[in-house]
Protein backbone atom coordinates (compact mmCIF):
# COMPACT_ATOMS: atom_id res chain seq x y z
CA UNK A 1 0.00 0.00 0.00
CA UNK A 2 1.48 3.28 -0.58
CA UNK A 3 0.06 6.60 -0.33
CA UNK A 4 0.06 10.14 -2.22
CA UNK A 5 -1.74 13.16 -2.54
CA UNK A 6 -4.39 13.56 -4.92
CA UNK A 7 -7.54 15.56 -5.54
CA UNK A 8 -10.38 13.85 -4.24
CA UNK A 9 -13.21 14.75 -6.28
CA UNK A 10 -15.80 13.70 -2.92
CA UNK A 11 -14.56 15.85 -0.60
CA UNK A 12 -13.44 18.47 -3.06
CA UNK A 13 -9.98 18.39 -2.08
CA UNK A 14 -6.63 17.22 -1.83
CA UNK A 15 -6.33 14.37 0.16
CA UNK A 16 -4.05 11.61 1.19
CA UNK A 17 -4.85 8.68 -1.37
CA UNK A 18 -4.25 5.14 -1.33
CA UNK A 19 -3.36 3.07 -3.69
CA UNK A 20 -2.50 -0.58 -4.31
CA UNK A 21 0.97 -1.37 -5.18
CA UNK A 22 2.03 -4.52 -7.43
CA UNK A 23 4.47 -7.39 -5.64
CA UNK A 24 7.13 -7.72 -8.01
CA UNK A 25 8.26 -10.86 -6.18
CA UNK A 26 5.06 -12.68 -6.46
CA UNK A 27 4.84 -12.15 -9.97
CA UNK A 28 8.39 -13.25 -10.68
CA UNK A 29 7.84 -15.98 -8.36
CA UNK A 30 4.70 -17.11 -10.47
CA UNK A 31 6.45 -16.23 -14.39
CA UNK A 32 9.45 -18.71 -12.91
CA UNK A 33 6.58 -21.11 -12.04
CA UNK A 34 4.32 -21.06 -15.20
CA UNK A 35 7.73 -20.46 -17.85
CA UNK A 36 7.00 -17.30 -18.17
CA UNK A 37 3.52 -17.39 -19.56
CA UNK A 38 2.67 -15.40 -16.39
CA UNK A 39 4.75 -12.19 -17.80
CA UNK A 40 1.74 -11.52 -19.69
CA UNK A 41 -0.60 -10.85 -16.42
CA UNK A 42 2.08 -8.87 -14.99
CA UNK A 43 2.76 -6.62 -18.09
CA UNK A 44 -1.73 -6.18 -17.95
CA UNK A 45 -1.11 -4.87 -14.52
CA UNK A 46 1.47 -2.63 -15.12
CA UNK A 47 0.11 -0.83 -17.31
CA UNK A 48 -3.03 -0.54 -16.09
CA UNK A 49 -3.36 2.57 -14.12
CA UNK A 50 -3.50 2.16 -10.47
CA UNK A 51 -6.64 1.88 -8.33
CA UNK A 52 -6.19 4.81 -6.20
CA UNK A 53 -8.86 5.67 -3.73
CA UNK A 54 -9.28 8.33 -0.94
CA UNK A 55 -8.20 8.04 2.63
CA UNK A 56 -10.21 10.08 3.81
CA UNK A 57 -13.88 9.01 2.39
CA UNK A 58 -13.40 6.44 0.31
CA UNK A 59 -13.66 7.70 -3.15
CA UNK A 60 -12.60 6.25 -6.11
CA UNK A 61 -13.17 9.73 -7.78
CA UNK A 62 -9.51 10.76 -7.46
CA UNK A 63 -7.91 13.46 -10.26
CA UNK A 64 -4.00 14.00 -10.32
CA UNK A 65 -4.63 17.91 -10.35
CA UNK A 66 -7.70 19.63 -10.28
CA UNK A 67 -8.08 19.47 -13.94
CA UNK A 68 -10.05 16.38 -15.51
CA UNK A 69 -7.98 17.07 -18.82
CA UNK A 70 -4.83 16.60 -15.94
CA UNK A 71 -6.16 13.31 -14.62
CA UNK A 72 -6.87 11.85 -18.43
CA UNK A 73 -2.94 13.06 -19.33
CA UNK A 74 -1.26 11.04 -16.87
CA UNK A 75 -3.69 8.57 -16.29
CA UNK A 76 -0.28 5.91 -17.39
CA UNK A 77 1.84 5.56 -15.02
CA UNK A 78 3.52 2.35 -16.45
CA UNK A 79 7.33 2.10 -15.71
CA UNK A 80 9.18 0.70 -18.83
CA UNK A 81 12.24 -0.19 -16.55
CA UNK A 82 10.45 -2.39 -14.87
CA UNK A 83 8.54 -4.08 -17.20
CA UNK A 84 12.05 -4.68 -19.32
CA UNK A 85 13.52 -6.17 -16.52
CA UNK A 86 10.88 -8.56 -15.74
CA UNK A 87 10.48 -9.31 -19.24
CA UNK A 88 14.04 -10.14 -19.77
CA UNK A 89 14.32 -11.90 -16.29
CA UNK A 90 11.25 -14.15 -17.52
CA UNK A 91 12.85 -15.08 -20.71
CA UNK A 92 15.93 -15.97 -19.36
CA UNK A 93 14.25 -18.38 -16.12
CA UNK A 94 11.85 -19.53 -19.07
CA UNK A 95 14.68 -20.44 -21.43
CA UNK A 96 16.51 -21.83 -18.16
CA UNK A 97 13.79 -23.90 -17.40
CA UNK A 98 13.46 -25.57 -20.57
CA UNK A 99 16.97 -26.60 -21.07
CA UNK A 100 17.80 -27.57 -17.79
CA UNK A 101 14.16 -30.15 -17.77
CA UNK A 102 14.54 -31.16 -21.00
ZN1 LIG B 1 -12.44 12.08 -0.37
Amino acid sequence: MKTQRFFCKDCNEYRKCEGRTPSHILHLLLSIITGGIWLIVWLILLLKPQAWHCATCGSRRIAKHHELSEAIKNKRQANPVAILIGLLAGIAIGFWLMLSGG
